[in-house]
């Protein structure tokens, strides 16, 4: 019921704080199945100066809109581009959907079609029914790769491009990406990569030895990429990234906002008005950290997952799903749903996906957690 008379903020916090003792924390380090973390506090404190800046009315905060830009290319240079088009956006769904809008623009056919991997997020479901897109779903190879010769075969005249994974959901899995380049020059169609999970892990962790396919604007079949600086970006929720290679892709999907305060302006975004002190959040993480202290996060994090893959195997009953690529670990099990309960039952944020369970080694998961995490699972295991 919405209140005659309003509270004391005392009293408000005081029962919010109630309300939120069921939510489990991130620095609780019982998380253990998500892709968020709690932000970095230099991010925080960026986020709570500029608060009140909206890029969905650029021509007031003209410095902000600046900003974007050159976070932007900071991003597109990480990604192995000089200069990039796109926009800091409201997550890794919103990238997805605008990747997929642009595809279909440009295309300008009848009953359009695109091609991704079984392995996909489901933010593609949502783009297809918002766009009128038909998905049309590649196989996965046993490494749970896509079959990229399965992709080959289900490309028509109604293609508007395929969507290659730089770190699956579940697996953290990063496609034959210079394979689906190159299948996608030669059919002269865009490939859209979703790196949301992998963008800010992979470039780090292959300057770390790690042998990971390429997966960016180097390959010049790829036009588009997602990225989120709100997963291993370690900028608060929301912050995902959209970077185009060409600026058409950016024109194909901006229309006219004639009336805002600022002036008109081509807006490319779903969402109008927006947060600016995220993306000034995403500007200020990478010239705080730069490339080496991001480099740092991710070695700690791909060595931490390492060492809890070994662990796991040596569980009677648990088996790993496939070795880990990045820094998320899944593992299967006889008892699966009796597990997930009881884990659930001691507090645990882990859950069943398709037929196991993710372990996603964030920033705030540190090695006493994964321990305590492992001796409860023993445990529960040897029932
Ligand atoms: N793409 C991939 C590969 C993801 O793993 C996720 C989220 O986990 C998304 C897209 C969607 O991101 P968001 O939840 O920020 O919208």
């Amino acid at each position: 019921m919405f209140p005659e008379r309003g509270a004391s903020e005392e009293e408000v916090l005081r029962e919010l704080e109630e309300k939120t003792r069921e939510d489990l924390t991130f620095d609780s380090g019982k998380i253990l199945g998500s892709m968020c973390t709690y932000p970095h506090p230099f991010a925080v404190k960026v986020v709570m100066k500029y608060i009140d800046r909206n890029l969905g009315d650029p021509g007031l905060h003209i410095g902000s809109q600046k900003i974007e830009k050159e976070a932007v290319d900071m991003l597109a240079n990480l990604l192995g581009l000089e200069k990039g088009y796109g926009h800091i956006v409201s997550g890794g769904t919103e990238a997805n959907i605008l990747a997929v809008r642009a595809m279909r623009n440009l295309a300008g056919i009848e009953k359009p079609e695109l091609i991704l991997p079984e392995s996909a997020h489901f933010s593609f479901i949502k783009a297809a029914e918002m766009l009128g897109v038909k998905l049309v779903w590649a196989e996965l190879n046993d490494d749970y790769t896509v079959n990229v010769k399965d992709v080959e075969k289900k490309i028509t005249d109604r293609t508007i491009g395929i969507v290659g994974i730089a770190g699956t959901t579940g697996l953290g899995v990063v496609d034959d990406i210079p394979a689906l380049s190159d299948l996608a020059l030669d059919y002269g169609l865009p490939l859209h990569v979703d790196a949301a999970f992998g963008g800010f892990v992979i470039p780090f962790a292959k300057a770390l030895g790690y042998e990971i396919p390429d997966f960016d604007f180097r390959l010049k079949g790829v036009k588009s990429i997602t990225i989120d600086p709100h997963k291993m970006g370690m900028v608060p929720i929301p912050a995902g990234g959209i970077i185009f290679r060409e600026k058409k892709f950016l024109d194909s999907i901006s229309v006219l906002a004639p009336y805002l305060a600022g002036g008109k302006i081509w807006q490319a975004t779903i969402t109008g008005t927006r947060p600016g002190a995220n993306a000034l959040a995403v500007w200020a993480m990478i010239k705080h950290l730069g490339f080496d202290g991001y480099k740092e996060v991710v070695k700690e994090k791909m060595e931490l997952a390492r060492w809890f893959a070994s662990e796991l195997k040596k569980i009677p009953g648990i088996y790993l799903i496939r070795e880990p690529v990045l820094n998320i670990v899944s593992f299967g099990s006889e008892k699966l749903e009796e597990l997930e309960k009881e884990l659930k039952a001691r507090g645990w944020g882990v859950s069943a996906h398709r037929g196991y369970i993710r372990i996603v080694v964030m920033p705030h998961v540190k090695r006493e957690h994964l321990e305590e995490f492992l001796r409860d699972l023993r445990e529960i295991a040897k029932r």
